[in-house]
C-alpha cells in the first residue's frame, strides 16, 4: 500500500478471482465460464466494428438494449446495460443501499466486497444446514436484498412463489435479484416486474451467451430505478459498454438458436454428471446452474482439488467455514466431464 491511498480503503479485501492460468492447458471448470465460443454471428458482427473503433460506442446502449427489451416484453426504458453484471451490482451497493444490504452467508463474494467498498453495512443471513434459503429470514429488513438465483457456489434456486412472498413482505426495499445462471433451469423473475415495483433483475452475457471476456450485463426494472442507474452511470463512465462488446451482445441475441442450444447442452451434461458423480459417493446439490456443487464422504475438499489440479483440471474450492469440504465445478464439454469423472473414480476407488 502507498502512503496516498485514502485510508478509508486500508482495511478493504479485494474479490479474489478463480485462476486464468496462463502456462499449462488446463481443462478448466472454476469460473462458471461456457466451453462454448459465442455464436459465429458475433464474429462476423465484431469484425465489421473494428473499423469504428476510432468513435466513442453509443451511450445509450440502444443495439443491445431494444433487442433486450424486446425479447423480456418490456420498453427499453425499463433495461439497462453494464460492464459485466458486477458493474450494475456495483451501482446497486453504491446508490441504492443507504439503510444497508441484506444477503447470504454463502452467495456472489463480490456482495459483501461492494458493500465494503461503498460503505454500506451488510446482514448476514446465514443459509440453511442444507444450503437452502429460508424464505421468512428475508421478511421485513428494511434494507435491499441481494440473491442470486441460482445462488453461487450452491446452485439451488427459490421458486417465483417464494420470491414473490420476499417481494411482498418488503414494499419499501429493493429486492435485487441476480440470475447469472438463470438460463440453465430457473425460472426468471423478470414476469414478476409487472407486479413489483421494488424488484431489479441482473443478468449477464458471461455465462449462457459464452461472452465473459466481453463484460456485458444487463438489468431489468421500473423506469425509475433503470433512470437512477443512468444517473450513476453517466455520472462516472458514460462509455461503460465499449463498441466491439455492443456489437457481440446484439449479435449473440439474434442468434436464438445457437444460445439454446448451448443451454441445453449446459443441460443434460449437468444432469449426467451429477448421476455419475452420485455413482461414485459423491453429495450433490439439486444445481440449477452451469456448475455442480459436490462433496464426498471420505475426502476433504483441499485434497479433492490438489489432485484434480496435478490432472489437469481445475477446480474452485473455497476455503471457507461450512463449504471448505466442497467443489464448485463448472459444467464443461461432455468429454471434459467424462476426463473430471475418470481421474475422481480412480481416485475415491483407491480411498475405499
Ligand atoms: C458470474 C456472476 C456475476 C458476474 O457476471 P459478470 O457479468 O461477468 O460481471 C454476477 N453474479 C453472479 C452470482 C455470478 O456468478
Amino acid at each position: 500500500m502507498s502512503k496516498f491511498l485514502n485510508t478509508i480503503y486500508n482495511r478493504l479485501s479485494p474479490y479474489t478471482p478463480g485462476e486464468q492460468p496462463q502456462g499449462r492447458q488446463y481443462i478448466k471448470l472454476n469460473t462458471n465460464e461456457s466451453p462454448f465460443p459465442p455464436s459465429p454471428l458475433v464474429e462476423v458482427e465484431v469484425t465489421k466494428e473494428i473499423e469504428k473503433l476510432n468513435l466513442y460506442s453509443d451511450p445509450l446502449c440502444k443495439s443491445v438494449i431494444h433487442p433486450l427489451a424486446q425479447a423480456v416484453r418490456m420498453k427499453p426504458e425499463n433495461v439497462f446495460v453494464g460492464n459485466g453484471s458486477d458493474e450494475i451490482l456495483a451501482f446497486c451497493f453504491q446508490g441504492f443501499c443507504e439503510k444497508g444490504a441484506a444477503f447470504a452467508d454463502l452467495t456472489y463474494g463480490f456482495y459483501p466486497v461492494y458493500a465494503q467498498l461503498y460503505g454500506v453495512e451488510a446482514e448476514i443471513i446465514p443459509l440453511q444446514e442444507d444450503f437452502c434459503i429460508h424464505v421468512p429470514d428475508y421478511y421485513a429488513k428494511n434494507k435491499t436484498i441481494f440473491i442470486a438465483n441460482p445462488n453461487a457456489p450452491t446452485g439451488l434456486a427459490l421458486d417465483l412463489e417464494q420470491l414473490e412472498q420476499i417481494l411482498s413482505r418488503n414494499p419499501s426495499s429493493l429486492v435485487v435479484i441476480d440470475e447469472a445462471y438463470v438460463d440453465f433451469g430457473a425460472q426468471s423473475a423478470i414476469t414478476l416486474l409487472n407486479r413489483f415495483q421494488n424488484l431489479l433483475v441482473v443478468g449477464t452475457f458471461s455465462k449462457s451467451r459464452s461472452l465473459a471476456g466481453a463484460r456485458l450485463g444487463y438489468a431489468v426494472g421500473s423506469q425509475d430505478i433503470i433512470a437512477d442507474l443512468n444517473r450513476l452511470k453517466f455520472s462516472f463512465n458514460p462509455y461503460n459498454v465499449n463498441r466491439l462488446t455492443l456489437a457481440a451482445g446484439a449479435a449473440s441475441l439474434q442468434d436464438k438458436a445457437y444460445f439454446s442450444s448451448c443451454c441445453k447442452q449446459i443441460i443434460n451434461t449437468r444432469e449426467f454428471t451429477i448421476e455419475s458423480l452420485k455413482k461414485l459417493g459423491f453429495i450433490c446439490t439439486n444445481s440449477k446452474a452451469n456448475f455442480v456443487f459436490v462433496s464426498h464422504p471420505s475426502c476433504t475438499g483441499e485434497e479433492l482439488y490438489h489432485h484434480l489440479r496435478e490432472n489437469g483440471i481445475l477446480v474452485r474450492w473455497f476455503d471457507l467455514p461450512r463449504i471448505d469440504d466442497y467443489l464448485r465445478i463448472t459444467i464443461g464439454t461432455q468429454k471434459d466431464m467424462e476426463a473430471l469423472l475418470s481421474v475422481l473414480a480412480i481416485y475415491v476407488q483407491n480411498k475405499e
